[in-house]
């Protein structure tokens, strides 16, 4: 199946073989042509899937054909701005260039609102600076004809269910409406019940991640994480690693810590400014940086070609974390490997996850680094020097119990 047998004009295949596409991915066979006939979609794609290429490239078509403008809704800048890149990519080389612009909070209002001056053919939003735009008629929602919710999940995830709600009511009753999302919880499957009118479905990967991730879980004493991690990405052939921590504070410990073992790491988080964040992804692009410590919010945007390894220093909260975490490798094809450290306290979390995703990671331990089994009385009791779980790992784990009882 070539990208013009899909539907595309001749010059949006040439778009996608510059930029090494030489094939469509399953997403792209299957969604191209349903959104070209203008019908309402759903579709399972996750991260890495291809999936922003399976919406621009049929949009950047509707647009030239039609005049058809799209909105793209999408959870963080992050996402934002590498969407509106790959449409701005993908458009290259046609005759007539659309206006695409990306609108996110965290960055000046102002100067958005001078960059979506006359008309915008493309606009790339998250949700809340959207309708902060709207309040200031800097965009005019009734001027776009499709609308795509892109990581519908992870929009819910962050709570702009209110704000979605209000931006439909905005739009043309008479629209395209395209739905992505890797998960669909209850809440996304009823959101795309009331947003999409008679849509066609596509749930081309069975299960939850791609399984070109070799998963691992590793059992460690808690307090060893950090040398354990040294060690497997001092093991690794290639040391470029995207570890995730459960906290702004917990980034920066854990990227000051790994600095000191000799490895270049720099923190990640919504606390640093865009400039700043731009300026470490670039780093790490480039190679002048081997780590990233994200938390979920600012790694959940991150698109790194080859990246070959990402690691759970905390474990996600949520199994939709979890997949969506660990797709940042293995993307496009490539494969790649996703490790788990589970502390001391935290196996019954993973468990959790892994009975939602109806998944089984074996587990593995490393000498040296195994976690010290205590009985919980002594551990409580602090019997067992080292041993001791501490009163954060303690909430973790009652938590994580209480979970596993509801289920
Ligand atoms: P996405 O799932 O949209 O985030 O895309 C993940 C990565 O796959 C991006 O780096 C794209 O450039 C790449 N990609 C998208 N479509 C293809 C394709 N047909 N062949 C190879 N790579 C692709």
């Amino acid at each position: 199946m070539s990208f013009s047998s899909l539907g595309l004009s001749p010059e949006l295949a040439a778009a996608a073989s510059q930029q090494a596409w030489l094939l469509p991915t399953a997403i792209q066979c299957a969604a191209i042509p349903l959104i070209l006939r203008g019908g309402d979609l759903r579709a399972a794609a996750q991260t890495g899937s291809g999936k922003t290429g399976a919406f621009a490239l049929p949009l950047l078509q509707r647009w030239q054909a039609q005049g058809e403008r799209a909105l793209v809704l999408v959870p963080t800048r992050e996402l934002a701005v590498q969407v509106a890149d790959e449409f701005v990519r993908l458009a290259a080389g046609l005759a007539r260039k659309p206006k695409v612009r990306a609108v996110y909070g965290g960055a000046s209002v102002n100067a958005q609102m001078q960059d979506l001056r006359g008309v915008v053919d493309v606009l790339v939003a998250t949700p809340g600076r959207l309708l902060d735009l709207i309040g200031k008629h800097a965009v005019r929602p009734a001027t776009f004809g499709t609308l795509v919710l892109d990581e519908a999940d992870r929009l819910l995830d962050l709570g702009f269910s209110a704000e979605i709600a209000a931006i439909l009511g905005m739009l043309p009753a008479q629209r395209q409406s395209l739905l992505f999302s890797a998960t669909f919880p209850p809440a996304v499957a009823q959101l795309a019940q009331g947003l999409l009118q008679e849509p066609e479905c596509i749930d081309i990967v069975a299960g939850t991640t791609p399984p070109a991730i070799q998963q691992r879980a590793i059992n460690v004493d808690t307090q060893r994480r950090t040398a354990l991690l040294l060690q497997l990405l001092t093991e690794a052939a290639d040391a470029r690693a995207l570890v995730f921590a459960a906290s702004k504070q917990g980034c920066e410990q854990l990227a000051r810590e790994l600095a000191a073992g000799g490895v270049l790491a720099a923190p990640f988080h919504g606390e640093l400014s865009q400039g700043r964040r731009n300026q470490v992804l670039d780093g790490f692009k480039a190679g002048r940086l081997c780590v990233l410590v994200a938390t979920d919010l600012a790694g959940r945007g991150i698109d790194i070609d080859g990246l070959p390894l990402v690691v759970n220093y905390d474990l996600p909260r949520s199994p939709v974390d979890y997949t969506h975490r660990i797709g940042r490798t293995a993307r496009a094809g490539l494969s790649g490997t996703a490790i788990s450290l589970i502390g001391t306290g935290c196996e019954a979390h993973f468990r959790l996850i892994e009975k939602r995703l109806g998944m089984r990671v074996p587990r593995e331990q490393i000498a040296g680094f195994e976690p010290v089994a205590v009985p919980l009385a002594v551990a409580n009791a602090g019997g067992v020097k080292g041993a001791r779980m501490s009163k954060k790992d303690k909430l973790r784990a009652a938590a994580a119990r209480e979970q596993l009882d509801k289920n």
